[in-house]
């Protein structure tokens, strides 16, 4: 087995185990791999580790590597979630090749994802991203303004509002991420009450999984403890 191989399969079992402890149902938490700066090589690792989720943060590198993907290996299936900011320039590349995507905080943006998926794809699945820690230099929308842009969201044909996600500011001590994860989930909660398609809440990276997880996260998204550190040396 490979690095990458032995990765995944630690990152599984303590998923596994952390839904067992907080009374999860088994199998509810999803993990996604964050692919951002790796090469092919080693999504291809991964696959064969049963791994089936990859998050890009960037369009071009993101949208290269699918394309890639479907045209030397169209038989694999593959979800692709986008991770990063949007620039509304950036939208329609977005659209043509993405499944999901975990980072809409503005109605502009939903707006012309929705415009811009093609007819013969699936509607896009999306999630709000949201300011957990009240800080105007964080991305995302205020908890207040969530509500709003749902109603947008549900309105887009093409568009599937799929829930929430958060990137919450680096606290080491449990109790704060616990908190700042949990509000998430009510909002999560609120929303799902009003829109049937809402299930899914991302949140939890390689350092707070644990308190995502108890406060109900069913996506984490993982980079670092699967691929290695990241050498940013070729990134704008
Ligand atoms: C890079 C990134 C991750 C993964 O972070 P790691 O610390 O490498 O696990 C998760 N979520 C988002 C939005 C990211 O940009």
């Amino acid at each position: 087995m490979t690095h990458i191989q032995q990765n995944i399969h630690r990152i599984t079992t303590q998923i596994t185990q952390l839904e067992q402890k907080f009374a999860r149902q088994q199998g509810e938490v999803q993990l996604l791999a964050v692919s951002k700066t790796k090469p092919i090589e080693m999504i291809l690792d991964a696959y064969q580790a049963d791994q089936r989720s990859f998050g890009e943060n960037y369009v071009q590198e993101g949208v290269s590597k699918v394309v890639w993907f479907n045209a030397h290996h169209p038989e694999m299936t593959i979800d692709w979630h986008f991770i990063g900011p949007i620039q509304s320039n950036k939208t329609r590349q977005v659209a043509e090749h993405f499944d999901w995507v975990h980072t809409i905080d503005r109605s502009k943006t939903a707006q012309r994802l929705n415009d811009q998926r093609p007819a013969d794809m699936a509607p896009l699945q999306v999630l709000i991203q949201v300011n957990t820690s009240d800080e105007e230099s964080k991305s995302g929308v205020m908890k207040e303004e969530v509500f709003e842009l749902a109603q947008l969201i549900s309105s887009l044909p093409n568009l599937t509002l799929r829930g929430v996600m958060s990137i919450p500011a680096n606290v080491n001590d449990y109790a704060s991420q616990l908190q700042a994860f949990q509000a998430l989930q009510q909002i999560k909660a609120q929303l799902a009450d009003k829109y049937p398609s809402v299930d899914t809440l991302s949140m939890g990276m390689s350092g707070d999984m644990e308190a995502a997880i108890e406060a109900g996260s069913t996506i984490v998204r993982i980079g670092t403890a699967i691929f290695g550190a990241r050498d940013y040396a070729n990134k704008q």
